[in-house]
């Protein structure tokens, strides 16, 4: 009900800056649009857009104008009209999202996931998960977990899920299909000499092999027989100029426990050959995946002809990169297994444990991915439009705090010991106030205390006003000044009873392609005493600094969000 809240606030400020006046009717009609479940509220809807409606207007114009620089009323453009999907047809649209359980999923994954579940979503589709886990040696029960718990985190659900062990049997069926049509042969040649071979288009002499003969090599795979070696390999096109094409393997041996079927199969099938078959059985009518797969395309169709199955379309997008980010498995898991970074919630990293963490919000990067909608234009964007959205969100409920980086002590002579009672946020009544007691002690960030200069009048925000009289290294001294005129500089501080805080700062953590040493920054400092209510897990705004995570609440930790 927060999030109906938030909306209703965001409609009610809209429409009375646009008459003036806000209208429970408009406003709700504005609402049920954007949140149409909430009609199965309409009791709490209509009191709360009272409640809403009232304390808007309440506000003063500028207020108004102010509160609603928070929010965002342009929607993206592919939110508006939809994913461009191709030959999509209303309750018939099938999508699946496939990863291999070998990592855990990061933002490149939130971005396919999103457009599957989009996909089907806008054409009243189903949308499978289905876990690829044909390779033994990198997949694990962990990792499942970690796509499942990601995905619900983003609020992506799915309608099945399929492991495509669970279909190891069928996979075999078709396997030997392949090798009665003379489609598929068990080549047992060397790795080097096949490589070798595929690279100057000439094909080996298990080629020639008879359909009888392959069955018998290959029954003696299946069996495990003693001395029994080779890969079964897709019969296609030697001296095709696509590479994909010259014969590659469909099935290898690897022996090693699985996490789900154990030392129930030792022969397992490789990606071009399941992708296409499981995509055909499960009724995948689009089935998208990153445009660096376009070469295999060809592949993909000539298995589904040779076992005369029904062809999905595929759909390519562009694969998303951000710059000097570990947006892919191959570059995420060497830094773990490295020890590079302190696991994979590292708040450095772009997993979606890590983005959790760091307190990015699923909306925040539900918005993101979807603005590169189905393109296959490459690009590398920064962070940059991921935290914008993010402050969006984050804006109109952090509370705000004073927080001082690298503190420097002022004593100001004369001042009256008190205690002010400050608004929480700006605009936002709901989180009340907090009341910050103040000596003739505080604490400044070094920052602002460096750019301060002997006789200025400056603000202790919302306090009262200081002249610096001296400047010395590590102490300022000042006097009370009067409150008029408002001095232009205005800083946060911190008096009695401050805390010890510190924050954890992500930085970029690959600079030309390397391991950056100082990808994460420790900020010290002290933090106001009502940080103490603070929930571990909160986001807070300290001001002129950003919105953190108190991460570790017994240590007073927080991690850097968003500026
Ligand atoms: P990685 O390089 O991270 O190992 P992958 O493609 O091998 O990537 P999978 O788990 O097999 O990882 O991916 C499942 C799906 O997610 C695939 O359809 C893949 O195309 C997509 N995907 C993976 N990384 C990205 C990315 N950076 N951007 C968009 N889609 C991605
Ligand atoms: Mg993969």
């Amino acid at each position: 009900m927060a999030d109906l809240e938030e909306v209703l606030r965001k409609h009610a400020l809209k429409n009375a800056q646009e008459h003036g006046k806000a209208q429970v009717k408009a406003v709700v009609g504005r609402v049920l649009a954007e949140v149409p479940d909430a009609k199965k509220n309409m009791k709490e809807v209509i009191s709360k857009a009272n409640e809403i409606v009232g304390e808007v207007n309440r506000m003063s114009k500028e207020q108004i104008e102010e509160a609603l620089k928070s929010y965002t009323f342009v929607e993206k453009k592919e939110e508006k009209h939809g994913l461009r999907l191709p030959e999509a047809e209303k309750g018939k649209v099938v999508t699946r999202f496939p990863p291999e359980p070998s990592g855990y999923p990061h933002i490149g994954h939130a971005k396919a996931a999103f457009l599957d579940y989009e996909a089907a979503r806008q054409f009243d589709g189903k949308f499978i998960l289905r876990i690829d886990d044909t390779n033994p040696e990198k997949e694990s029960e962990e990792y499942v977990k970690a796509i499942e718990e990601g995905l619900k985190w983003l609020g992506i659900e799915w309608n099945e899920e399929s492991y495509v062990s669970d279909s190891m049997l069928k996979l075999y069926d078709y396997a030997e299909r392949l090798i009665e049509t003379r489609d598929a042969y068990v080549c047992t040649c060397e790795q080097e000499k096949i490589r070798a071979k595929r690279a100057a288009g000439m094909g080996c002499k298990c080629r020639e092999r008879e359909a009888h003969e392959n069955r018998k090599l290959w029954d003696a795979l299946l069996k495990n027989s003693s001395g029994a070696k080779g890969i079964l390999r897709f019969r296609g096109d030697m001296d095709s100029l696509n590479t994909a094409m010259r014969d590659p393997a469909l099935f290898r041996i690897i022996k090693k426990r699985h996490f789900r079927q154990h030392f129930k199969y030792h022969l397992w099938p490789l990606y071009d050959f399941e992708a296409p078959i499981m995509d055909s059985l499960e009724g995948v009518t689009h089935a998208m995946r990153t445009k660096e797969y376009e070469l295999r395309d060809e592949l993909y169709y000539a298995i589904l002809h040779a076992l005369n199955l029904r062809k999905p379309l595929l759909v390519e997008f562009s694969r998303l990169q951000i710059k000097n980010a570990p947006v892919s498995k191959r570059l995420l898991n060497p830094l773990i297994e490295k020890h590079k970074v302190k696991g994979w919630d590292d708040p450095r990293l772009p997993t979606l444990a890590a983005l959790k963490r760091r307190g990015i919000q699923p909306d925040a990067i539900r918005t993101f991915v979807l603005s590169f909608g189905l393109g296959k234009a490459e690009s590398e964007p920064g962070w940059e439009a991921l935290l914008v959205e993010n402050r969006k969100l984050l804006d109109p409920k952090a509370q705000r705090l004073f927080f001082v980086p690298s503190p420097v002590k002022l004593v100001v002579k004369n001042a009256l010991v008190r205690e002010v009672e400050l608004k929480s946020h700006p605009t936002n009544e709901k989180l009340g106030t907090r009341k910050l007691a103040a000596s003739d002690e505080f604490h400044l960030a070094e920052l602002d205390a460096d750019d301060l200069k002997a006789g200025e009048v400056f603000r202790l925000k919302d306090l009262i006003n200081v002249r610096l009289e001296k400047k010395s290294k590590g102490l300022l001294e000042g006097t009370i000044a009067g409150e008029e005129p408002m001095p232009k500089r205005k800083v946060q501080w911190v008096s009695k009873g401050a805390l010890k805080a510190s924050v954890l700062v992500p930085g970029d953590l690959l600079v030309d392609g390397e391991y950056n040493e100082k990808s994460l920054q420790v900020d010290k400092g002290l933090v106001e005493p009502s940080a103490k209510g603070l929930e571990q897990g909160a986001i807070v705004q300290f001001e002129r600094y950003g919105f953190c995570k108190l991460d570790d609440k017994s240590k007073m930790q927080f991690i850097f969000t968003n500026p």
